[in-house]
């Protein structure tokens, strides 16, 4: 053990060391994320995975395949909240694999974010059936889990994903057109509201608002 110790120790100077002969004095943001620590009292992610276990807490748990709990880098600094999972999602078990999942794979990738570096999830792990909207009790049953998440990520941005997501985390009824455009904050973490990518699908004349909004979380990814 003390011996694995030495070795880590003796690693991270000879990088460090190599660091500052190639000139670099700084940490890139991704490997100083990686040292976020998680304050005591808060879940780590898996915990709040073990914590959901086989979900019955609502009733989309009858007609679910799969709880959707959201995939990513646990140390984002950026957190993406779409509103449910749908057919792909409840069948793959993941977030956003769907075809509105892949024009916001290549949203982030116009902000030059690949998708493994962000944290995906939705305000509901649980389809509901025929994709309807999901209900003021299933919002109510899921929004602590989504709530530790965020406290196990801390995320210095979140990126809202169409009107749900933006009024559930904004505790509005404000419709999303009148909610983008502008920065919130969510207890120091800054929100930034936009369109749903399915919402892009069938309106892609609005795909411009969107590009704004990725420059503006382009630019708080950078400002730190
Ligand atoms: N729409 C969402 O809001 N979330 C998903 O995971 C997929 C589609």
């Amino acid at each position: 053990m003390d011996g694995n110790v030495n070795e880590i120790i003796s690693d991270l100077k000879s990088y460090l060391g190599y660091l500052k002969e190639m000139g670099i004095s700084f940490l890139l943001a991704s490997e100083h994320n990686s040292e976020k620590a998680i304050p005591s009292g808060i879940l780590a992610l898996a915990d709040v995975r073990e914590e959901l276990g086989d979900c019955k807490r609502c009733k989309l748990h009858r007609t679910r395949r799969t709880i959707v709990f959201g995939e990513g880098n646990e140390k984002a600094s950026l957190m993406l909240i779409g509103e449910a999972p749908g057919y792909d999602e409840d069948v793959q078990g993941r977030p956003f694999v769907g075809k509105a999942g892949q024009l916001l794979t290549k949203i982030l990738q116009s902000i030059n974010l690949p998708r493994e570096e962000v944290f995906i999830t939705n305000i509901v792990k649980c389809r509901p059936p025929q994709n309807r909207n999901p209900e003021p009790d299933e919002i109510r049953s899921c929004n602590p889990f989504l709530v530790k998440q965020v406290a196990a990520i801390q995320p210095k941005t979140i990126c809202a994903l169409g009107s749900f997501s933006a009024q559930t985390l904004l505790k509005t009824d404000t419709k999303i057109t009148a909610l983008r455009g502008r920065l919130y904050d969510l207890e120091g973490i800054k929100v930034v509201p936009t369109y749903h990518p399915a919402f892009l699908l069938r309106n892609p004349e609005r795909k411009r608002e969107v590009w704004e909004d990725m420059k503006k979380i382009a630019e708080l990814m950078q400002t730190g």
